[in-house]
């Protein structure tokens, strides 16, 4: 087994979504690319009870490398991700509430905030509704996914990417956090969105924010 401390932050990861409400029991998942393909969290299991040799490892033709355990039921999306978009380094997967519910009635997070543009584009886009777990699903989430770093699941929840595993989950708390903001805005009245011109202006401003 090599790898070790990136296992361990995988680890740490996916039970950071629970202390971080982003999801609760088993749901979600977290990935992080290795030279040959990915380690993933296995399917099912309690991440209290998490060790680094339960982390699966997988090469990009759907198959396990490494590991006593199934990897998790969305190793698909995870490896077309991989497979797709050579900037991802890490993949976030969770069911976080107010997220999931904007999902769940499949709309895109709009330009209702500036910092929507912190996941590359004027929307977070909402992918089609198919069965976890499938190829569908997978397909779906890769056309959502298209020139961002995080999507919606239609009655399922979010998918976030990022260039390490401490990235890609601050993109998903991103994400669960504008969609509150959305779902209080929406609460008060029709919130105003940001027109196309400004979009693009906070686009360009995030290429170099936070660089010193
Ligand atoms: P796994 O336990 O198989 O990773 O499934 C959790 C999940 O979120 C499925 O979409
Ligand atoms: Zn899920």
């Amino acid at each position: 087994m090599d790898h070790t401390s990136l296992r361990e932050a995988i680890i740490g990861a996916a039970r950071a979504l629970q202390k971080n409400r982003l999801g609760t029991g088993t749901a979600g998942n977290v990935s992080a690319r290795v030279a040959q393909g990915y380690l993933i969290t296995p399917t099912g299991m309690d991440y209290e009870a998490l060790a680094p040799a339960d982390i699966v490892s997988m090469d990009l033709r759907g198959r396990r490398a490494e590991g006593d355990l199934k990897p998790s039921s969305e190793w698909r999306f995870h490896q077309d991700i991989y497979a797709q978009r050579p900037d991802t380094h890490a993949i976030v997967h969770t069911h976080s509430p107010y997220a999931t519910a904007l999902a769940c009635t499949r709309q895109d997070l709009p330009a209702f905030h500036y910092m929507v543009a912190g996941a590359g584009g004027a929307s977070i886009r909402c992918a089609g509704y198919a069965t976890y777990g499938t190829q569908e699903l997978s397909d779906h989430a890769l056309a959502a996914l298209a020139g961002r770093q995080a999507c919606l699941l239609a009655n399922h929840g979010v998918i976030a990417l990022g260039k390490d595993v401490g990235a890609a989950f601050k993109m998903a708390q991103l994400v669960e956090e504008l969609a509150r903001q959305y779902l209080l805005s929406r609460m008060l009245g029709s919130p105003v969105l940001l027109d196309e011109a400004e979009m693009d202006v906070n686009l360009e401003k995030f290429r170099d924010y936070g660089k010193h």
